[in-house]
């Protein structure tokens, strides 16, 4: 097997009291989607957060292609390569789809005076952008207004603006969360696409889906791993369906 492009390392997070991530490992490979699953609370978002450098964690480490990221800070690991869209929405609704997945890049570029260099004029980055848009269907929404899409266009023009960035490695937190069958459908089409040029570290609630996009599987209670394997394994892991399938 080839070297894991992500390495995450024993990572451990606590609110107060509350453990919300425990002694967490996993690695992301090339060409694979990673499904992170579990309960509500099980603290599948604090575990991105750490990755992307929103959250500090308590220890542990985090690696991209071998590189240890975990002092550095979000913009500096988005500038490396780690990509991400949000659970909950950050687009500026009075502004129109091409005009938000430029900002995205712009806004990437242009947070770190260490590492500065000129930020993309428009102009530069129209091309680009169309690319992406075109991809993901949305050429024929490019000037519209934000505010004017459905739920599930919003949706794609949040992984527009991760995917702008040309991430080496992608972690989407419930990319399908809030979509009707047609929405879903087409992220699952268009993820199962994209994990050949960029790997995915999937927090997703519909087993379906995960069942039908994930090479491996995490399986997180309490924020430990419960198991962790190929998909099949995780299918018919008894423990896995007690806890978490309701089985
Ligand atoms: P999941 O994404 O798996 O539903 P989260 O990572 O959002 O779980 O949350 C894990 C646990 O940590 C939950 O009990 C949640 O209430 C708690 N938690 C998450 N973020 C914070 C925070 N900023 N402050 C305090 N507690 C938090
Ligand atoms: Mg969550």
């Amino acid at each position: 097997m080839s070297e894991p492009l992500l390495q995450v390392k024993q990572l451990n997070k606590a609110f107060g009291a509350l453990q919300a991530t425990r002694d967490v490992s996993l690695d992301l490979y090339p060409g694979e989607i990673h499904a992170l699953i579990g309960p509500n609370g099980a603290g599948k978002s604090t575990l991105i957060s750490q990755i992307t450098g929103n959250l500090p964690p308590d220890s542990g480490e985090i690696l991209l292609q071998g590189e240890d990221i975990t002092g550095l800070t979000v913009a500096e690991r988005a500038q490396r390569g780690l990509g991400r869209s949000f659970q909950i929405s950050s687009l500026a609704d009075e502004l129109s789809v091409r005009r938000n997945v430029m900002i995205a890049v712009q806004a990437i570029q242009g947070s770190s005076f260490r590492f500065w260099k000129p930020v993309s004029s428009d102009a530069s980055l129209l091309e680009p952008v169309a690319t992406i848009l075109e991809r993901l269907g949305l050429s024929d929404r490019a000037g519209t207004l934000v505010a004017e899409l459905s739920h599930g266009e919003r949706r794609l023009v949040e992984m527009a603006c991760a995917l702008a960035l040309q991430p080496r490695a992608l972690l989407l937190d419930e990319p399908m969360a809030g979509m009707g069958s047609e929405g879903t459908a087409r992220m699952v089409k268009l993820l199962s696409e994209l994990k050949h040029e960029v790997p995915i570290l999937l927090i997703e609630h519909d087993m379906d889906a995960v069942f039908q996009l994930a090479d491996r599987v995490s399986v997180l209670v309490s924020g430990g791993v419960l198991a962790q394997g190929t998909a099949d394994e995780i299918r018919n892991h008894p423990a896995v369906r007690e806890a978490y399938l309701g089985e």
